[in-house]
């Protein structure tokens, strides 16, 4: 049914690459293109049924019908995305590179009329950077808070994709992304009207090393060293990072502390979730974890800012990435499981509710699954969810969407069927 171009390899893609494998009958072909071919060509030979003996018997089980081929891909260039493209003329590229990459794959899909879909909303490598600093500063002003990612960049391209007759699905991992397929569908089922969204990701896996991050460490530290906020009453407001704590009780994980922070969806859920009076985001944090980082930022080494060591140009965070454990190899070491979900207050027929819609996903079934840890899985599952919604017709509006502008229905599903099933219950797990 579909052909598919599927952009980095490294541990979210490699999840989602396996579960488009899985599912042959809609992902027919798939070329997988990265910075390091050497990654996608290991992938592949496993998804082959290995090269050796001793490997097809380990691997047979993982063999696909998918027709998988690989390719070296610098996606920082729009020229050799678009030569890549019109080498292997796929129905859907799939960005599961870095946010960096976003809008220089966006353009070259512009530029080839091709659907696009990626897991996490575009930010500039340097926001210190003159073209970046003053367009950041002007938009910090006008919208009320500071992250350095969020939808504008993105959005600015839904009139373009909408003129050329494509889609472009923007995050579709689980946070954004099946958070909020669960907006979509406790609206569409469970509310009349909403007033409140708590987004809860809790991670109750222990890996066992003092401080390591479950993706992309770049991406990941940037991201929880942002200034936090949240929604409310029709206005962003902004709180030092880290400064509001709650704990909660998770079924299957137990009570977690968890600290509210900024997040991508928030802002897409305030725009197209009507009357919602507050949404806000909470991640759990243990206390090792927030002193390493404490201390990290303290000495400079979370900074995006090149500085020279012995007459080479270095990025503190960069190097930190290049000591930190590979969040790929966290995945034989995690045990434990991963709630998250949303609690959703609001009306229906007239009374007051409450309603939790989460899922649990186990570290160690995942690692058997797939070779990963859960939080890789819990992207990379929604990854090829989005993408088979798109291939299959499911979703098929021209524009830039996020995925609670598309029809729940079809993506639960999927989830219930690709391996990450939902629950409810009607009891908020607040403690704190
Ligand atoms: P990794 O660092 O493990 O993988 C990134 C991959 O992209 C690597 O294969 C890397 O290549 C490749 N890559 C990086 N730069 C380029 C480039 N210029 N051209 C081509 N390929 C490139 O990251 P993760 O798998 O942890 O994360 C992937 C994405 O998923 C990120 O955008 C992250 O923000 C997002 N994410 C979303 C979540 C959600 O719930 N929505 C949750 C977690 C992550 P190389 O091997 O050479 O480094």
């Amino acid at each position: 049914m579909g052909r598919v171009l599927i952009i980095g390899c490294g541990g979210v893609a490699s999840v989602a690459i396996q579960k488009c494998c899985q599912n042959s009958e809609v992902f027919e072909e798939i070329l997988i293109a990265s910075r390091t071919k050497s990654k996608c060509d290991v992938l592949k030979q496993k998804l082959d049924g290995g090269k050796t003996e001793n490997q097809a018997a380990q691997w047979n089980a993982n063999k696909s019908r998918t027709k998988i081929q690989t390719a070296q891909l610098d996606a920082d260039k729009k020229e050799e995305v678009v030569k890549l493209i019109k080498q292997f003329e796929p129905d859907l590229v799939m960005n599961i590179a870095l946010p960096y990459q976003d809008l220089t794959i966006m353009e070259a899909c512009l530029e080839c009329g091709v659907n696009y879909m990626d897991t996490a909303n575009y930010e500039p490598e340097d926001i210190e950077e003159p073209k970046w600093r003053a367009a950041y500063e002007k938009r910090c002003k006008e919208q009320g808070f500071s992250a350095y990612f969020d939808y504008s960049y993105q959005w600015a391209y839904h009139k373009r994709f909408a003129e050329a007759g494509i889609t472009a699905l923007l995050g579709s991992g689980f946070d954004p992304g099946v958070t909020q397929a669960y907006c979509a569908y406790a609206l569409k089922h469970k509310f009349d009207t909403i007033d409140t969204i708590d987004i809860l990701d809790c991670n109750g896996g222990d890996h066992g090393y003092a401080f390591a991050t479950n993706f992309n460490p770049e991406i990941n530290l940037r991201e929880v060293s942002a200034a936090g906020s949240y929604w409310e009453n029709g206005h962003w407001v902004e709180v030092p990072a880290m400064s509001i704590k709650r704990e909660y009780y998770f079924d299957q994980v137990g009570q977690k502390d968890m600290y509210l922070l900024h997040h991508e969806e928030i802002e897409s859920l305030a725009k197209n979730i009507p009357d919602v009076k507050r949404i806000r985001f909470f991640m759990t944090f243990g206390q090792s974890y927030l002193d390493h980082m404490r201390c990290l930022e303290n000495v400079g080494m979370l900074s995006t800012t090149p500085i020279l060591y012995e007459g080479k140009e270095i990025v503190p965070i960069q190097f930190l990435k290049a000591l930190l454990p590979d969040p790929a190899s966290l995945g034989p070491r995690t045990k434990g499981k991963t709630n998250i979900g949303c609690i959703f207050t609001g009306k229906k027929d007239g009374k007051e509710k409450s309603y939790y819609l989460y899922n649990v996903c186990d570290h160690q079934e995942c690692f058997r699954e797939v070779g990963s840890q859960a939080i890789s899985y819990t992207t990379g599952v929604p990854a090829m969810v989005g993408a088979m919604m798109l291939l299959t017709g499911k979703w098929n509006k021209a524009g830039v969407y996020t995925v609670e502008q598309f029809d729940p229905d079809p993506y639960m599903e999927a989830l219930n069927r690709w391996g990450l099933p939902w629950q409810e219950s009607d009891s908020p797990v607040l403690v704190d």
